[in-house]
């Protein structure tokens, strides 16, 4: 049906055929050979563990390349984040090779090697996509695992951008689509048929968005122009994989910029529930955007992010919603805290394919924040032990900034985190101002008890505890 329409919209006739095409010319494809003076790579920008891959491979007679992003990004002057290795050699010769190299098969094989922390991934130069590949009704390739040709291998790749060669040997840099002109261009330009490779693989259209935004490239227009039209196809795209491209996503340094462009481009409506839920929750909106805002500026001054904060914040507002619900309906504040996480978490692990980490990280963020309420005795000593309290205090602050809660809250835990044991003395006798209304069942307010008081006889307040 979608694949009828898709043909119907943007008259392709025959996607298969255009396959064909793209094979004979890809055949014919050699690659421009570009040299350090022409490139301008930076070798220091160059991982070493790379090098020896790259080296170690040569020296036992095999062709070895750094490829994709990697070299993307060296010809952008920054510093990559991964390195990714391509070679003819078979993932049994790499492994070979290398005395910790572990073969990982899932779509594609692909080794493993590591070198102590840091790991760099190597794969075997791709075939031509087989028409026989196994695909599911609409197309997607489910598998498809056959070796083949250098320029066979680039025109698998992604993005012209995405299908660049540097062997760190000769500080040669290989182009067979075009690459460094759309870098000159900052241009985003798909390999092949735009429709036939969106169909074969639709993960490529959240890649595209991400790396406009991330990289403020402009998307060419017959890469564009699709995307709107198989947008729908995301659905078929089993969620554990979409959730890794949208972790990546989330996790670029652009966050917020990809969200604004998946808009732009037609691509959240309904395809990710998360996605969904962020841009149009109004209440949330302004949570959602300092999350993100202060995720981006984590990731760029080089600070680890976890998911398990991210997704607590993304859903966080879902969690308010509910919340207050349970509690009108006349549940203690802190069994219908664990109530609405409880929901939160069932509707969103399976559609989106949280790990189960991610979801405990989640819900002891979320429980944690009734915890900060109690200023008085030793509950705030306690919680000064809890090896999640940089977490929950960090949400805690973002709870703040957005105006969800009062600020005088937030300065009151950064005195006493702070604080020597004179100054935290000083500021338990302090007198909270108003009670904030979360920490009261919102009809039926029950007096206030002791936080001993409060706990006992409860489902537990804190699995963090
Ligand atoms: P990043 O900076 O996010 O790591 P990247 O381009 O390196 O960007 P990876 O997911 O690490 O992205 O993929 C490495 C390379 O593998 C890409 O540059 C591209 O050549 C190829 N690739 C990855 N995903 C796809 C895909 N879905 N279709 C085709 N080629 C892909
Ligand atoms: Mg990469």
């Amino acid at each position: 049906m979608i694949k009828k329409f898709i043909r119907k919209i943007l008259g392709v006739k025959n996607p298969d055929d255009t396959l064909d095409q793209g094979k004979a010319s890809a055949k014919k494809n050699k690659p421009k050979v570009l040299s350090a003076k022409e490139h301008g790579i930076d070798p220091a920008l160059v991982s070493n563990n790379a090098i020896r891959i790259t080296q170690t491979l040569q020296d036992n007679g095999y062709k070895a390349f750094i490829v994709g992003g990697a070299v993307r990004d060296l010809l952008l002057g920054v510093k990559p984040k991964d390195f990714d290795v391509a070679t003819n050699a078979t993932p049994e010769q790499v492994k070979r090779l290398f005395r910790r190299a572990f073969i990982i098969g899932r779509r594609f094989q692909i080794v493993h090697v590591m070198f102590g922390q840091d790991l760099i991934e190597v794969t075997t130069f791709r075939g031509a996509a087989k028409h026989e590949a196994p695909k599911d009704e609409h197309g997607r390739v489910l598998r498809d695992n056959t070796f083949g040709e250098q320029h066979e291998d680039a025109v698998r790749r992604d993005f012209t951008i995405n299908a660049m060669y540097y062997d760190p040997a000769s500080q040669t840099v290989l182009d067979y689509h075009g690459g460094i002109a759309d870098i000159r261009k900052k241009t985003l330009r798909i390999i092949g048929v735009p429709e036939l490779r969106y169909r074969e693989d639709p993960v490529r259209m959240l890649r595209v968005v991400r790396f406009a935004a991330k990289l403020k490239f402009t998307i060419d227009d017959d890469t564009r122009a699709p995307i709107k039209v198989m947008a729908p196809l995301i659905n078929n795209v089993p969620s554990a994989r979409v959730f890794d491209e949208m972790l990546k996503l989330l996790m670029s340094g652009h966050a917020m910029a990809c969200l604004q462009q998946l808009r732009k481009e037609g691509l959240h409506h309904g395809l990710m529930p998360l996605l969904d839920v962020v841009l149009e929750q109004p209440l949330g909106e302004r949570f959602v955007t300092l999350a993100l805002a202060n995720t981006d500026e984590r990731v760029q001054q080089g600070k680890t992010v976890s998911p398990g904060f991210l997704f607590a914040s993304l859903l966080w507002h879902q969690v308010l919603e509910k919340w207050e619900a349970y509690k009108v309906s006349g549940e203690l504040p802190i069994p219908a805290l664990h109530l609405a996480a409880d929901d939160v978490l069932n509707t969103q692990t399976d559609a989106l394919a949280l790990q189960r980490k991610i979801g405990t990280d989640m819900r002891d963020i979320w429980a944690m924040q009734p915890r900060f309420e109690k200023r008085v005795g030793k509950a705030p000593y306690k919680l000064l032990e809890n090896n999640r309290l940089r977490a929950g205090y960090d949400f805690l602050l973002l709870r703040c900034a957005s105006g969800e809660i009062d600020a005088e809250l937030g300065e009151w835990w950064t005195d006493f985190i702070n604080g020597d044991e004179q100054e935290r003395v000083r500021l338990l006798s302090i007198k909270p101002k108003a009670k904030s209304a979360e920490s009261a069942p919102a009809k039926k307010r029950r007096p206030r008890r002791s936080p001993h008081r409060q706990s006992s006889g409860k489902p537990k307040a804190a699995p963090t505890e």
